[in-house]
């Protein structure tokens, strides 16, 4: 969002008029932004063959996998649900990587049929993949590089307690499997975890990555996860997008020349595509003062977004309704019945009872983490999409909290 003569807006659009217009709270997402977050991820590697597969758990609304589509963008789903809402946006099952972690067979059975990539990421599971299979159909194999990489412990899985990936210590194992069935292996994949700075720890992983290839034929791709790190807040360290490009591109490269054949380079990323497109439009509903604190509380909370108070994580908060108010520090909280903070001691041009303030970096985890929880409605959200908002999903009403109800008969 840019901060205009009359407020903030997306692309020319006063997010005032678009909270007044389709109410709060709200989420609210900048085509334009993930356009550029995916072009400008895409025109790093150079001439190497890149795919990306948006990792949509991020942020599953369709019009938002439509758009990413339309960029050239393949997809990256953790459940079989991921998988049939890929399709209903219009990609074809072989743009679809299915990662899953823990499902039954049965599930991994019903991605088969679907026709997309599968991932595998432990033995037991790669064995009857195996015994079902053969080389009948081929399959990627998740790796543990156990690197030690990313934010925080909840979203850092490459560690050697992880329950994500085959560890590469496996590896002989996973060979005898491959060969006593005959499997087709055409991928090798890692996610070592969220919020990774260094493309250091990206070239260590590839290099291990690159390593254990030499175990395998017949590979199509390496998939080299992601975890890119975004800014949350001004003057926020991000992952060099540019310099990986080019440092993870020769390496690649060198690594086809001696594997023998141009593979493809694929990344997954979430929050790197979509997280500083969104915010969360909120409304100040009272002022408290108390012996300490001047709280916000507003018209939203850890239902709408919950990773202040999941992750500690930092979202930028702006009061839009009033840019030129003098500063004040406040705590912001939500309005459900629990501790419930948004953001602690923040300096935001002065708060009135009904201000708009937007919360920043709304576009991943954010809707997709939301519930019901104190029986709330979740949002409306709406994409800023040439220059015109868009309703992209409804606001919900008493019908979705009582729908799938049964009520007993007392
Ligand atoms: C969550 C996840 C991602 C995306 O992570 P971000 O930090 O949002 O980029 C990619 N791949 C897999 C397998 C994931 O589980």
């Amino acid at each position: 969002m840019e901060q205009t003569e009359n407020g903030y807006a997306i692309q020319g659009v006063n997010l005032l008029e678009v909270a007044e217009t389709f109410g709060s709270p709200l989420y609210v997402y900048d085509a334009d932004t993930i356009i550029s977050q995916y072009k400008r991820l895409n025109n790093a590697f150079g001439d190497v063959k890149l795919k990306i597969k948006y990792a949509c758990k991020a942020l599953t609304n369709l019009s938002v996998l439509k758009l990413l589509r339309a960029q050239g963008a393949g997809l990256d789903t953790v459940s079989i649900q991921e998988v049939r809402l890929g399709l209903l946006a219009g990609y074809q099952p072989e743009e679809i990587l299915y990662t899953p972690n823990c499902v039954s067979f049965e599930e991994i059975r019903a991605a088969v049929e679907i026709g997309v990539q599968i991932n595998i990421d432990n033995i037991s599971i790669l064995e009857q993949f195996g015994h079902e299979y053969g080389g009948l159909v081929p399959c990627c194999i998740r790796l543990n590089p156990h690197i030690m990489a990313g934010g925080h412990a909840h979203i850092s899985v490459g560690h050697i307690d992880s329950k994500f990936g085959i560890s590469v210590y496996q590896i002989p194992h996973v060979v005898r499997i491959v060969k006593t069935y005959g499997m087709n292996i055409n991928g090798l994949h890692m996610h070592t975890g969220s919020d990774i700075l260094d493309s250091e720890v990206f070239l260590h992983g590839a290099q291990i990555l690159f390593d254990v290839a030499k175990e395998f034929q017949d590979l199509q791709f390496m998939d080299f996860g992601s975890g890119f790190k975004v800014a949350y807040r001004a003057g926020d360290v991000t992952t060099n997008i540019e310099d990986m490009g080019v440092r993870i591109g020769q390496k690649f490269r060198e690594f086809c020349d001696s594997y023998g054949r141009e593979l493809e380079l694929w990344f997954e990323p979430g929050k790197f595509l979509v997280s500083e497109s969104g915010y969360l439009l909120v409304k100040a509903n009272v002022i408290k003062q108390t012996t300490s604190t001047m709280f916000v509380g507003v018209d939203s909370g850890q239902n709408h977004l919950i990773r202040p108070m999941m992750y500690d994580a930092y979202h930028e908060i702006t009061n839009i309704s009033n840019p030129n108010g003098t500063k004040r520090v406040y705590s912001i909280v939500g309005y459900i019945c629990e501790t419930d903070t948004l953001g602690y001691d923040r300096p935001l041009n002065e708060v009135r009872e009904g201000d708009i303030l937007a919360i920043h970096n709304g576009g991943a985890y954010a809707f997709a983490m939301s519930s019901n929880y104190n029986s709330r409605f979740r949002p409306a959200e709406v994409m800023i999409y040439q220059g015109v908002p868009h309703l992209i999903r409804k606001r919900e009403t008493l019908d979705d909290l009582t729908r799938n109800q049964v009520v007993l008969d007392v």
